[in-house]
């Protein structure tokens, strides 16, 4: 039976790849079709998680651990309308509008591709068998692991000429992840000598560059202020130096020169993924799928192409495959197929390039930023601010916190641009003597208020008389006490008579209330932080109201340190907050807002 009456027509929109591409399409499209029934979303990646590839170079070279690299495709999503689905998919049918993986189907009726992009071997003979890469995370924990074992490996080898090649470590290309890994591992080197007690002049580094300079992408002076850094850590930069072979145990230059080594990393090239490449679609250069300006592709006006696997020639050249490119070509594939479901004009696409950041090491960088050259902590710090803003749009403030925890205040070695600064770490339980003595003194303060009326609707010590200009609060609370204010500032006087004295009792009575309670929150350690920040807010307020003499820094300061995690030693946070986490990830609005943690405390 047939039912009369206009059916419902579905939109399907699939996206294939998680990467910088996918993504934005993703959270564009979602924002779009955020209350339209008729569109559904699904991603689809073989991964759970969006890759920072711009920060792998980190991973590989013991800087930041994997997580940091890692936001899982959930969180991205959440409370939204797209269906993050974790396969691999191997063909694609485009006739029947259907994703194939080895398990499934995916049935779309637009679909984008952002497959990214792997290395390209030239053809060199022995890259792919005897080297690494670099494109992935599973490949930067492989090269970490590797250098880990070489070293080990060394260090129990008595032949010298054996331990010299095991310690001698080549990375191929001198583009950004050439360049950005060889400085991460010129840093790492110090820790690995000091663990394997090997001297530190044993251990070489290559850059080796088939082009005559490192960096073409920036400008000579960029490039000259790079070189030297990488000279000063100890990198040895071979230019006009193309590899033609590489084996088990060493690389072959063109010149015939042959350096012995057991690690040589490739990130001389990319090309586009090789899997979308045989999807059967019509193909540009470089193993990248050729698109229209709409970056639809030339085959199907519902397949969209973004990102690393596209091929398209922006002003004659082809569009670059850096991250600008992947997030504009993921924003403009939103946009058409927006216009293709609303009936509206596509719109062609044009890269707005704003620059590039290369980081050589935790210390240093160039940049070349919308024409500004800069170098050394400037660009460092651009970068993370760049980085912070990208991960602020992807997964909000608190994806930025872990950041700053992994670049900040968890780093190793001191392996960041300001030092090892706000990264020591001290026991907390030995702060918990001082959040209880912290928490009595607050205590003793309230009850003693309690004890001099303060809690008497006639007693209201919080308004200045302004006859006497004095703090009558001041003459009851601190007898002994000489004011570090002889008078609150007058903008504080004005608001105590205005706003606070009409309501000056209940405000008075939070005072006592908030003296207690902060002292009870630290004495149990419970909600330290907060307790701890009240803390200093009081104290604050205390100062200004000409109330508090010197003494009261005592309190100002202690209530600093023990924002620093004092109630999870001996305190009641190290039960309450596991459990709060928890109950918070679920909430609704912690997924809306992105304010919540992947990964709850686990406790034993
Ligand atoms: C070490 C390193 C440093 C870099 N530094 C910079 C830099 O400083 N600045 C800059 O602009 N660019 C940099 N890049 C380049 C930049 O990372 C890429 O241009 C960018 O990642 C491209 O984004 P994308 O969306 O096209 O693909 P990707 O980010 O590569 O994502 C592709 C996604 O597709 C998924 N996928 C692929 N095939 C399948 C399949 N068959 N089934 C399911 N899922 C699949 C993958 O799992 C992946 O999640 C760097 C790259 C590396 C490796």
């Amino acid at each position: 039976m047939f039912r009369r009456g206009k059916m419902k027509s579905i939109k399907k929109i699939v996206i294939l790849g998680a990467g910088y591409g996918g993504v934005h399409a993703g959270k564009m499209l979602a924002k779009k079709f955020k209350n339209n029934s008729d569109v559904e979303i699904t991603l689809i990646d073989r991964h759970s998680y969006h890759t920072l590839m711009t920060e792998l170079h980190e991973v590989a070279g013991n800087r930041v651990d994997q997580d940091s690299v890692k936001i899982s495709l959930k969180k991205i999503f959440s409370a939204t309308k797209v269906n993050v689905v974790l396969d691999n998919i191997s063909k694609i049918d485009f006739e029947g509008k259907k994703l194939v993986s080895d398990t499934d189907t995916y049935s779309y009726d637009y679909l984008v591709i952002g497959t990214g992009a792997e290395p390209a071997f030239f053809g060199v003979p022995g890259v792919k068998e005897n080297g690494f890469t670099l494109w992935s995370l599973d490949d930067a924990l492989k090269v970490k692991e590797h250098i880990k074992s070489m070293f080990k490996l060394a260090s129990k080898e008595k032949r010298a000429e054996k331990r010299k090649e095991m310690l001698t470590f080549v990375v191929a290309g001198a583009g950004f992840t050439g360049i950005e890994l060889v400085g991460e591992l010129a840093e790492w080197k110090k820790r690995l000598c000091y663990e394997y007690g090997i001297d530190e002049s044993e251990v070489t580094l290559y850059d080796v560059e088939a082009m005559a300079k490192i960096l073409p992408i920036l400008n000579d002076g960029l490039i000259a202020k790079a070189e030297t850094y990488l000279k000063s850590i100890g990198v040895n930069i071979l230019t006009n130096a193309p590899i033609v072979q590489v084996n088990k145990d060493s690389i072959v230059l063109k010149d015939g020169r042959e350096i012995k080594t057991h690690t040589l990393v490739w990130t001389c090239g990319v090309q586009g993924n090789e899997v979308a490449a045989n999807f059967g679609l019509t193909m540009g250069q470089r193993q990248r799928i050729q698109s229209k300006d709409t970056l639809q592709s030339m085959d199907h006006e519902n397949v969209y192409l973004v990102g690393d696997n596209t091929w398209y020639l922006d002003g004659g050249k082809p569009i670059p495959q850096i991250v600008e490119t992947a997030i504009q070509t993921g924003e403009t594939a939103a946009h058409n197929i927006i216009a293709d479901i609303e009936g509206k004009e596509k719109k062609a696409f044009k890269l707005n390039y704003h620059g590039v950041m290369v980081s050589l090491g935790s210390k240093y960088a160039v940049a070349d930023l919308m024409g500004k050259s800069m170098s050394g902590f400037v660009a460092m710090l651009m970068k993370h601010i760049v980085n912070l803003h990208y991960l602020f749009g992807v997964a909000g403030i608190n994806q930025c916190l872990a950041y700053i925890k992994h670049e900040f205040f968890g780093v190793k070695d001191n392996r960041s641009f300001i030092g090892g600064h706000i990264a020591a770490k001290s026991p907390s339980f030995l702060l918990a003597v001082l959040r209880v003595y912290v928490g009595v003194i607050w205590l003793l303060e309230g009850l003693k208020k309690v004890k001099d009326g303060w809690l008497k609707p006639e007693n209201i010590y919080i308004i200045a008389d302004a006859t006497s200009g004095a703090s009558a609060a001041g003459e009851a609370t601190a007898n002994a006490v000489t004011p570090l204010l002889s008078q609150p500032p007058a903008i504080y006087t004005w608001f105590m008579d205005t706003v606070i004295a009409p309501i000056a009792f209940p405000v008075q009575a939070m005072v006592v209330l908030g003296e207690i309670g902060i002292g009870l929150a630290l004495i149990a350690g419970l909600f330290t932080f907060l307790a701890a920040l009240a803390s200093v807010a009081l104290c604050c307020m205390f100062i200004i109201s000409a109330m508090a003499g010197k003494e009261i820094f005592w309190h100002f300061f202690s209530g600093i340190a023990l924002m620093g995690g004092a109630g999870r030693s001996l305190g009641l946070d190290y039960y309450v907050m596991p459990w709060l986490k928890k109950w918070w990830n679920r909430t609704k609005i912690a997924r809306k807002t992105y304010l919540y943690m992947d990964e709850p405390t686990i406790k034993a």
